[in-house]
């Protein structure tokens, strides 16, 4: 491993004697300061974000890396990639490497890297199927992506990719599972911030009048209200345009014919135009458009292939259903607005799962039980000065994701030298149950509160505020809200990361998974292919037919579907072997060479970082049965006849001249620490 002293500090954390938070800050620092952006703590690993292009990911590093075991070089994300590889071909086990860290710490540019890295190493030439796994990211970015406050190119929606392997460990296909996409950006964005990329790449098109521009009715970016132009800066019409191209190359590497390619850019634009429609108020009861709606009205229904009597319908009344009776009621004017904005995400989203399911049929693998490399780039903890629902459902991840951690790197262990008898400092960890169970633990839980709510006609974020107080008043993860005044809007909770309040204003809307089954039942009978077959387009895993399309009663909710999501998300997981990368975020101002101190310490925490050095070092990582122990190391006990006993093993390990604090033998198990197993294997591997 490499030594500290060429001043690049220690590469593998879990060899340092110090072992604070401190310690590691500036460990990191020294090593952030030479650009050493990685390092081990054992065989997880952290990165830090250069915010700056590092020459260290050429196809000649990922040739260096190839073939070597994880410490032999120094740490990258190459050398996780190649570990995880290699286990799936030795030893025949699935792989998952979750990647967590905040937004704009670097998890899905990682993600791409393992990518970029098994793709190369699986073939010399870039086969077709590689192909497409990196042009299906091309798309995901483009129309899951924003520019946010806290990175430019942040994903709104988490991903589960799973890189399937045939007989011969070559890349066969992909599977793509994805999170939440985030649906309020659609037609709202904060200062700062903007609509998804494909938006301005799309609207680039139409800064000439082109055949596009006309095909599509583009305007310049200024002209959309749901394009956030207000922010200072200007569009890169030339560069959006390039990514434009960029993004058709990618349908047709994933063999997306020419007119659905179209028919999705009809969709885009047509959500572009619904945001441009005033309502005015008619008497109080109802409204109608304005006249300078008309063009907007009519390039929609153009756009969407809609008899225009469908669309002006669907744009201004509600029907509803009672027991078979249809009733029409006309819709207030802030209803019209509302269900418009509803309108345009639920087209959006539509869309993006519908993309999803395309890409996966694409690139899927085929029947028969493929080996896989899942990488899990989803969202990180977030706490703002406004929460609501969708920081509810994230933090909601991270708290599963750290009850799987902790389970697997520390309980599990512990668990093990108690069952063993073997005499080890028990390492203290934040455990989450507790917070997880007023989160999601039926029958009273925040999520099944919400869905109560949900299901009752008058449902209201005040009697669910209401519910939950009185519910969890005294439960050690509630908070009532931030101080006495707030009462009546918030409720806080006490992640394992912090705690967070949250704005219950939306939560039970939000919730709702408000269809848009009219819209849908009109697009049906779309002239435009695309958009037919769009409306009829379910996700394929939440399709659930016991149920009659629009009873309000068995529907499920946002966060139900997303609860069982996250649960066969964690029985894949339990059923790999797992790799961590933890990505840093030195600075909040995306800029280079530039460390700060006590950003970086709050990551460290709740990333559990701090936690893993002391259980690393303190544990011990190897285990072998006694059996196996002997079978393995007699051969280093040439004059003696073996027999399975404790003086038999002891003779083994006094072999080593090491001392027996790197060793103890337990009931079944012997347990080693790294160097003295590095060190027997070595002399075996002599002896053979
Ligand atoms: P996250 O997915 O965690 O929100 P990203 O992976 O999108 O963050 O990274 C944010 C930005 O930081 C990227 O767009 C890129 O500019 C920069 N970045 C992240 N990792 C690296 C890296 N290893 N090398 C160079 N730049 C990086
Ligand atoms: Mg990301």
């Amino acid at each position: 491993m490499m030594s500290s002293v060429r001043k690049v500090g220690v590469a593998d954390m879990t060899t340092m004697s110090e072992i604070d938070e401190i310690e590691i800050n500036q460990n990191l620092n020294i090593r952030y300061c030479s650009d050493i952006i990685y390092t081990y703590t054992g065989s997880i690993l952290i990165a830090l974000n250069p915010y700056k292009t590092i020459n260290i990911y050429s196809k000649e590093h990922v040739s260096e890396y190839h073939r070597c075991k994880l410490g032999d070089l120094s740490p990258h994300v190459f050398a996780l990639a190649e570990a995880a590889y290699t286990s799936i071909v030795e030893d025949n086990l699935n792989q998952a490497c979750v990647i967590s860290g905040e937004s704009g710490a670097g998890k899905t540019e990682t993600t791409k890297f393992i990518l970029q890295y098994l793709c190369t190493i699986t073939s010399n030439v870039s086969s077709w199927v590689q192909q497409q796994i990196l042009e299906a990211n091309t798309i995901l970015e483009a129309f899951g992506n924003a520019k946010t406050i806290r990175n430019d190119n942040s994903s709104r929606f988490g991903k589960f990719m799973q890189v399937c392997f045939d007989d011969h460990n070559c890349i066969k296909g992909c599977v793509i599972q994805d999170y939440l996409l985030e649906q309020s950006r659609i037609t709202y964005q904060s200062e700062g911030e903007r609509n998804y990329h494909i938006m301005y790449q799309l609207v680039a098109q139409g800064q000439e009048n082109t055949d596009v521009a006309k095909a599509f009715y583009l305007k310049p970016p200024e002209f959309y209200k749901y394009l956030n132009t207000t922010s200072t800066e200007q569009i890169n019409m030339a560069l959006e345009s390039k990514k434009f191209d960029a993004v058709t190359m990618a349908f047709t590497v994933l063999q997306v014919p020419q007119f659905v390619i179209d028919g999705v850019f009809k969709v885009l634009s047509s959500i572009l135009w619904l945001g441009n429609i005033d309502f005015m108020d008619i008497d109080g009861e109802g409204c109608d458009f304005s006249n300078s709606d008309q063009e907007a009205i009519s390039n929609i229904s153009s756009l969407l292939g809609l008899k225009r009597c469908d669309l002006q319908n669907v744009l201004l009344i509600r029907q509803i259903n009672v027991r078979g009776n249809i009733t029409e009621i006309p819709l207030k004017i802030k209803e019209a607005v509302e269900n418009r904005h509803a309108m345009a995400k639920a087209l959006y989203s539509k869309t993006f799962t519908w993309l999803v399911t395309k890409i996966n049929n694409c690139t899927n693998p085929g029947k028969g039980g493929a080996k896989f490399l899942g990488v899990l780039d989803i969202f990180g903890f977030e706490n703002f000065s406004q929460n609501s629902f969708e920081q509810l459902c994230i933090n909601y991840t991270n708290e599963k994701l750290h009850k799987f951690f902790n389970h697997y790197v520390f309980a599990l262990e512990q668990s093990i030298y108690d069952q063993e008898d073997i005499i080890f400092n028990h390492v203290e960890f934040t455990d989450n149950s507790q917070c997880l169970e007023i989160i999601e633990k039926p029958p009273r839980c925040v999520f099944k509160l919400l869905t109560e709510q949900c299901h009752m006609p008058k449902g209201s974020d005040s009697a669910y505020l209401n519910n939950m107080h009185s519910e969890f008043e005294f439960h050690p993860n509630y908070i009532k809200g931030s101080d006495r005044r707030h009462w009546e809007t918030e409720f806080g909770i006490k992640h394992y990361a912090g705690s967070v309040i949250y704005t219950v204003d939306g939560f039970v809307k939000k919730n709702r998974d408000v269809q848009q089954d009219v819209l849908f039942d009109y697009m049906s009978f779309s002239e435009d292919i695309f958009v037919k077959d769009l409306s009829k387009f379910q996700d394929p895993q939440f399709v659930n037919s016991n149920y009659p399309r629009g009873s309000s009663k068995s529907k499920c909710t946002v966060s139900d579907n997303f609860r069982s999501q996250l649960q066969s998300l964690i029985d894949v997981l339990q059923h790999t072997k797992t790799w961590y990368v933890r990505c840093i975020k030195p600075n909040l101002l995306k800029r280079p060479n530039n460390y700060n101190n006590s950003l970086v310490l709050d990551q460290l925490k709740y990333l559990g970082v701090v936690d893993i050095i002391r259980i690393r070092r303190e544990g011990f990582p190897i285990h072998l049965s006694h059996e196996d122990f002997i079978n393995k190391y007699k051969c280093l006990m040439q004059n003696k006849s073996f027999e399975y006993s404790h003086k038999y093993i002891t003779d083994i390990m006094e072999t080593t001249y090491l001392t027996n604090t790197e060793w103890q033998i337990g009931k079944t198990k012997i347990f080693l620490r790294s160097v003295i197993y590095e060190l027997l294997e070595d002399k075996r591997k002599e002896k053979i």
